[in-house]
């Protein structure tokens, strides 16, 4: 995903912020420079090992809908330990078979559609992953994520995109056992990340792009009434902004959601500008919205590591998509 580049600015002065304290930011804001990279803790190896463990406040799953955050931080360590996944790697292949036999443990029953992207590296094999919970009628509520990893060396990519691939694992396995009024898909995307080292069209959103195109002909994408998209949602000092590229009437739900729940100092009304795989849906005309904290220091660093991750920001994430779904089954 990429941040147009006024938003790109901001996040380079939230950076420079925390470089540069004395300093005055002339065009930065000054809210914005004193956000996550203001706090660059010195962590000694008991407490990185502590670290690396759940957080011990994570709400329990009954205080979070059924969501369990410890569950979820667990699915984001088990991807670490694959290593880089960047698309066409084997070990993407590894993360493919764990989401896969994941969901099939959960009772979800996972369709594959396996594709070549062309791409400035030559082709490289994909593949889409798509879980389809049934309901009464015949519209679609799209949950989804991308689970490639950019292709940086030893970039592990704990919160870009273990955080998200985790939370929709655990959507899938508290969904699949319901049936709702609509139908619930969850997708898993791959190919999401620009495989140059630049974010310029098309060279990412490969998996999604392809997904919309398919729904796109066999009718299904007309169904689809809302599509909640999760992208870097683990960091321990989360604040997801409302993008400007979302609509605004599914943003307006999400987040007041999390203000009820008493998320709001996650849910911030802040804003931002993001491209990422919903645009590949949205500019076919669906409703989408992007939960992204992409102002992380770690971004597309080697630091992007499982100590960055909070079991509690997953929960928090986990619990306002299960209750936005609740609502939207009620429209
Ligand atoms: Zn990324």
């Amino acid at each position: 995903m990429n941040m147009i580049p006024a938003a790109r600015l901001l996040a380079a002065c939230a950076l420079l912020a925390a470089l540069l304290p004395m300093l005055t930011l002339a065009g930065c804001k000054s809210n914005d420079a004193a956000g996550p990279a203001a706090h660059a803790p010195v962590v000694s190896a008991a407490a990185k090992a502590a670290a690396q463990m759940p957080d011990e406040d994570t709400p329990p799953p009954e205080k979070t809908g059924g969501f369990d955050g410890k569950r979820a931080f667990a699915d984001v360590a088990k991807q670490v330990d694959f290593g880089p996944r960047p698309s066409g790697s084997q070990a993407i292949a590894q993360v493919q078979d764990y989401i896969l036999s994941e969901l099939s443990s959960y009772g979800c029953t996972p369709d594959v559609d396996a594709f070549t992207a062309e791409t400035p590296a030559g082709e490289i094999a994909m593949k889409n992953i798509l879980v389809k919970i049934p309901g009464d009628r015949p519209g679609i509520i799209l949950l989804a994520t991308h689970y490639d990893t950019k292709k940086i060396a030893d970039f592990v990519g704990a919160d870009d995109a273990g955080s998200s691939t985790a939370v929709m694992l655990e959507l899938a396995r508290l969904l699949c056992a319901q049936r709702g009024r609509y139908q619930v898909w969850i997708a898993f995307f791959d190919g999401e990340e620009a495989v140059n080292l630049q974010w310029k069209d098309p060279d990412n959103r490969y998996g999604s792009r392809q997904m919309a195109a398919k729904l796109a002909i066999s009718g299904d994408l007309a169904k689809i009434r809302a599509m909640l998209l999760a992208d870097i949602v683990g960091s321990r000092e989360l604040r997801i902004k409302r993008d400007a590229n979302s609509d605004k009437m599914l943003t307006d739900l999400m987040w007041t959601v999390a203000k009820n729940l008493g998320y709001s100092g996650v849910f911030v009304n802040d804003p931002t500008a993001i491209e990422d795989d919903h645009q590949s849906f949205s500019t076919r005309g669906v409703r989408t919205v992007d939960v992204i904290d992409l102002e992380i220091p770690y971004w597309h660093t080697p630091q992007d590591t499982l100590d960055k991750i909070s079991s509690k920001s997953l929960a928090v994430v986990g619990h306002v998509f299960v209750e936005s779904v609740k609502q939207l089954q009620a429209k």
